[in-house]
């Protein structure tokens, strides 16, 4: 008997002739997140499943919390593997019940037989195991409609299977199947997940940065750079653009009508994340952004901020609440280190009265009276990256 993690491929299953491209992307993905977890694994594909062998050193929960942020994947299992007749299923279900069965009172068996020439039919199996579990706990009833715990046997081409029902996935499809995308991350709450969502529908994530120094420090970057890495559990590799908006800022503040402060600035940090995203193959720029949630984020104020932008840009978060977006942060484990209190570039000159309904020709007179091409070329000579992972 060995222990076995079953990873069940989601959406990717349905990937018709793209579906081994696919799993190869999958398979390197989960090799990835696998780097560094005690023990030597070893892995085998077969049946829209990719089976986890460890060996004895195996270090198993580290293995399937690392498993269970691997975008593509819809259910980790962790099982028992052993030879393929009822004899050795048995003995091996009866000597891991207690850990198979939980605290649960009621269960059923389901059986699933790829080896269609195995000597028993899946109703067969169900039933020799669910008379060898009810012999050995007594106390435990079969309930086939509503079961508190479901236990699977499968019979595969080379081993036999024993799970529970496992833990959710998390889902998507894999990391790289996409194009790259440019995060626009700041250190707030909404745009790790603006990137975590992206990620799980297969772009590349790089990062993007904006810092104010002397007005914003290193405290604010360092967090920038803490969302970055929790990013890379779930995207793998992330390089983190920092570029400086000082003298923009600076400028901005002398120079235009403080109610357009704001939207002027994001029309800098959008060509300037474009520029970046372009010079490192992004297909898009993307945002935490959500409707209407605060002044920039008016339908009227995005098409302005939009018109400064030639990537298309994308916000995952546009239609969900803030308690909504706080939920996916709490679970993707960024929530703590958004809410830290560093300044932020945009909070250190916020106008008292922004504009919610700006109208563009007003917008691009501000911007004539300043050199923006001389300005954005001396911001994106500040670039410098880390990559991360
Ligand atoms: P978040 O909480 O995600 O930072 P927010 O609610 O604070 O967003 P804004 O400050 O208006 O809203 O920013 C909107 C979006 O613009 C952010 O989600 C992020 O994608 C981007 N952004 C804002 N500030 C920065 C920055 N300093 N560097 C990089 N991107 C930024
Ligand atoms: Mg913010």
């Amino acid at each position: 008997m060995r222990e076995i993690i079953l990873l069940k491929y989601g959406e990717i299953v349905l990937k018709g002739l793209n579906r081994s491209y696919f799993n190869s992307v999958l398979e390197s993905r989960v090799k990835r997140a696998m780097k560094g977890v005690e023990g030597e694994f070893r892995y085998d594909y077969a049946q829209s499943t990719l089976c986890v062998y460890g060996d004895e050193n195996a270090d198993y929960d580290t293995a399937v919390e690392k498993l269970k942020k691997v975008f593509g994947v819809a259910t980790v299992c962790r099982g028992i593997s052993c030879e393929k007749n009822m004899d050795e299923v048995i003995s091996r279900l009866t000597e891991n019940l207690d850990r198979l069965i939980g605290g649960a009172s009621t269960f059923k068996f389901e059986a699933k037989r790829s080896d269609k020439k195995f000597p028993l039919t899946s109703p067969q199996i169900c039933a020799e195991c669910g008379a060898a579990v009810l012999k050995a706990r007594p106390d435990l009833k079969v309930d086939v409609i509503s079961p508190e715990r479901v236990i699977t046997v499968e019979i595969r081409d080379r081993a036999a299977f024993i799970h529970g029902a496992g833990e959710k996935g998390a889902g998507g499809v894999p990391v790289g199947t996409s194009e790259r995308a440019m995060l626009m991350l700041s250190g707030g709450i909404d745009s790790p997940v603006a990137g975590h969502m992206m990620a799980k529908r297969g772009a590349a994530i790089d990062a993007i940065y904006f810092e104010t120094p002397p007005y914003t420090g290193e405290a604010a970057k360092e967090k920038v750079r803490a969302l970055a890495e929790k990013l890379t559990e779930y995207c793998g590799e992330i390089y983190l653009h920092s570029v400086s908006l000082t003298e923009i800022q600076e400028t901005l503040v002398k120079t235009c009508k403080e109610k357009l402060f704001t939207l002027l600035l994001r029309r800098f940090m959008m060509r300037a994340a474009c520029a970046v995203g372009k010079k490192y193959n992004a297909g898009c720029v993307v945002t935490g952004e959500s409707l209407g949630q605060v002044a920039s984020q008016t339908m009227a104020a995005l098409a302005v901020t939009d018109n400064a932008a030639d990537l298309p840009v994308m916000r995952p978060c546009i239609g969900l609440d803030k308690d909504e977006i706080v939920v996916r942060a709490r679970n993707i484990g960024t929530f703590e280190t958004s809410i830290l209190p560093y300044e932020d570039c945009c909070t250190v000159f916020t106008p008292r009265h922004p504009d919610t309904n700006p109208d563009l020709e007003e917008v691009l007179a501000e911007e004539a009276k300043l050199d923006v091409e001389g300005l954005l070329e001396r911001a994106l000579a500040t670039d410098s990256f880390v990559r991360l992972n």
